[in-house]
């Protein structure tokens, strides 16, 4: 970086030791660069005024010009407030100041032309404004200002000693020019020229001091387009890099097992999206690459079964694979139903989880380890170092991003050569999102269900209607049907969990009590209501988990233990209590539960009378469209890509400028345009990449090559 950036922010003229402080702390603002990218979050046109008789509370500012009436102090002690007002040709508005009253009165001039800036109020049927800012109508036509003003994040506490956003532009009107000839250009020049020829210096000049609106635009446009970029081209030379230097095992057969289960043990034909992902798992995995995939599949696409296809490849090169899923239940599921697909197959499948016991676990590990075992179940269990792999070749990693980075980095210790990866999620994620944080993954999606699947019928419906719900369970019960009942309830000890519920999670007692009402109106010996939750002991939890799924209880009251993956085809309504404390992708997660066997299936959504704007459109969604893509789309909108993702283990990198929802043209075109020149340039050694190639030095310095992938 340049040395003056680096330069650090208290010396700035206008800053000094105490708002340095402040910055640091409200702003993260400790050097020059650190200004400099902190951009305005809008602009207002200030050539655009209002009249006094056009004030309206729709107006978030209103710009007026008119003359300052006398200045007069009312009130005594904390009540004490500056009082004038503005007239213009249209009226007369009060304006009311309840600090700096002497600072005021020496600066301002009652009787002479000002420019207002401010949000008016409406109180008692008349429009006022506090604190409005002024400025001599004079000095303004000086047009030492930009007609349009950038307008800068700010917090109470810095307005509160003086830097709000309009002392920051001061800040930043200082910065720029001190900046000149400084800030080197980072694209090449053909890049500069697709983008209007506007340089980097060009661009910061123009986005905190715009000339005109055209300018303005094209500056945004440079500054997000070079931040898309070197995200892209960050993630395809990371991803070129592993293709290069880390050779993968070649699976050059498919041999007895994989046929012997495909002629002879499929249940049913493969979809032919399933046959498609397939393919490329088979490819990747015979070309002496690393594969590193990523399917993506609604709920009840049958990923299960493609995970499966590809380990039984690995058993056919002589190589053993792992299949980690995120929770206990999970594992226990995709063991059972694998071990039923592989009946009379001589294949050797086995569970490992943190709740298996000591003996069986050291048979295990001792069978793993002489390479007696194909096939290794299990959960976060399977990480650990006592875990050894005879030939590991294959690890299948269900519901990605529940496992954190380092834990799937243990993944590639346990083998000689770094295991083919296929990670599987039944969370569809946007494409921009995709794109940024899985740039450097090649992607797969299923995007078909099994045929003969009925769409899930989803409802709203409020507490109130309590008695009709149920009066359609029974009914759903009588023929047969069984029922989930799920409670947000959030486990005490995960505030991670905590503090993203909001107003906090509910308590066991919700639980109990649903799960007491539920047995009150659906009594023995009629009928059966389970339990299941997070903090049951895992005897319990199998022994209910069974009895639903054998069908010897009619109603399952959860909490969302049951949410992934969990497949009892004859349970066909899904309940959700308080559905509005729900996020969208768990909803859906929740809702895929159903719908998984031959009968109409229900999901309905139980919620109180008053819902916020965020809930009521993520309830609405689901009563819409069954679309797990459409869903997630949706979902990024309502809460930006940080909390869509997790914040801590998401890997999606800071945006300062570009905004993964509104700008997904400018990130494919970033996307390949970064492809072209890595295409044509592989190493960055072509002159006219000179820029790129020492930007991405510095981005990427401190970056593992790796360090993301599984
Ligand atoms: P998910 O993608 O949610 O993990 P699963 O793998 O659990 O989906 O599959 C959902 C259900 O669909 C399972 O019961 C599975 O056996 C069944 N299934 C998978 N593929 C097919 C297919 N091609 N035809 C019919 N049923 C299928
Ligand atoms: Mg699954």
């Amino acid at each position: 970086m340049v040395a003056i950036l680096e330069t650090p922010i208290e010396f700035l003229k206008g800053v000094g030791p105490q708002r340095a402080a402040l910055l640091r702390m409200e702003l993260n603002i400790h050097t020059y660069a650190d200004l400099l990218l902190h951009y305005p979050f809008r602009y207002v046109d200030r050539s655009v005024f209002h009249r006094v008789s056009e004030l309206n509370e729709e107006l978030p500012n209103a710009q007026l010009r008119g003359v300052l009436g006398p200045l007069r102090t009312l009130g005594e002690k904390q009540g004490r407030r500056l009082t004038s007002s503005l007239t213009d040709a249209s009226g007369t508005v009060p304006l009311v100041w309840f600090k700096g009253a002497r600072w005021l009165h020496a600066s301002l001039k009652p009787g002479q032309e000002y420019i207002l800036f401010g949000k008016p109020n409406k109180f008692n049927g008349q429009y006022s404004f506090a604190h409005p800012e002024l400025e001599l109508a004079a000095t303004w036509e000086q047009g030492l200002d930009a007609r349009l003003q950038p307008v800068y994040n700010t917090t109470e506490k810095l307005t509160a000693k003086g830097l709000g956003s309009r002392a920051q532009w001061n800040l930043l009107k200082t910065l720029v020019p001190l900046l000149q000839g400084q800030l080197p250009e980072t694209l090449n020049p053909s890049l500069v020229q697709w983008l209007g020829g506007v340089s980097r210096e060009e661009a910061f000049r123009q986005v905190h001091a715009p000339q005109d609106q055209l300018k303005l635009d094209a500056a945004i446009k440079r500054l997000k387009f070079e931040e898309l970029f070197f995200i892209q081209l960050l993630l395809l030379k990371q991803k070129q890099e592993l293709q290069k230097h880390v050779r993968g095992n070649v699976f050059r057969h498919v041999g007895d097992h994989f046929n012997q289960f495909y002629n002879d043990h499929l249940p049913f034909e493969l979809t032919g999206a399933q046959k498609r992902v397939v393919k490329e798992i088979r490819k990747d995995m015979a070309t002496g690459g690393q594969m590193n995939r990523l399917v993506q599949g609604d709920v009840g696409s049958g990923k299960t079964l493609v995970g499966l296809l590809a380990m039984l490849i690995a058993l056919d090169n002589g190589f053993q694979s792992v299949l980690m899923a995120p929770t206990e239940i999970l594992a226990q599921q995709h063991f059972a139903t694998i071990s039923r697909f592989l009946e009379g197959m001589p294949v050797v499948v086995r569970l490992l989880t943190g709740s298996t016991k000591t003996a069986e676990r050291k048979r295990i590990l001792a069978a793993l380890q002489a390479g007696e075992v194909h096939l290794i179940i299990g959960t976060h269990a399977l990480l650990e170092d006592r875990v050894v792999f005879n030939k590991l070749g294959l690890a299948v990693i269900d519901e990605q991003h529940r496992f954190g980075v380092a834990q799937r980095a243990r993944l590639w210790a346990k083998a000689a050569v770094p295991p083919h990866v296929l990670v599987m999620t039944a969370t569809p994620i946007p494409r921009t999102l995709a794109m940024t944080l899985y740039g450097d993954l090649d992607t797969s999606v299923i995007d078909e269900l099994p045929p003969g699947r009925k769409p899930i019928r989803t409802v709203h419906r409020s507490d109130h209607s309590r008695n009709a719900v149920f009066g359609f369970l029974e009914e759903e019960i009588n023929k047969g049907r069984q029922v989930y009942v799920v409670y947000p309830l959030i486990e005490e000890g995960d505030p991670a969990k905590m503090s993203r519920s909001g107003a906090g999670g509910l308590e066991l007692k919700d639980l109990t009590d649903g799960f007491e009402s539920m047995s009150r109106r659906f009594p023995l010996p009629k009928y059966a209501v389970s339990m299941l939750h997070g903090r049951m002991d895992q005897a319990t939890k199998d022994y209910e988990m069974a009895r639903f799924k054998k069908g010897e209880t009619n109603i399952l009251v959860a909490t969302t233990v049951i949410e992934v993956g969990v497949d009892v085809p004859n349970a066909s309504v899904m309940v959700i209590e308080n559905a509005e404390r729900f996020g969208l992708s768990q909803l859906h997660q929740l809702r895929g539960r159903v719908g998984r066997g031959a009968e109409q299936s229900f999901c309905i959504l139980m919620s109180g009378d008053k819902l916020g704007n965020d809930a009521r459109a993520r309830i609405e969604t689901m009563v819409r469209t069954n679309d797990g893509f459409e869903i997630a789309e949706t979902d990024l909108r309502l809460r930006g890509p940080g909390d869509l993702m997790g914040t801590q283990q998401s890997g999606i990198p800071e945006l300062r400028i570009a905004d993964l929802v509104a700008d997904v043209d400018l990130l494919q075109q970033a996307r390949q345009l970064a492809l072209r020149i890595l295409d044509k340039d592989p190493d960055l050694n072509d002159p006219e990449n000179a820029n790129i190639s020492r930007e991405l030095a510095e981005r990427s310095a401190g970056r593992p090559v790796w360090g993301r992938i599984s």
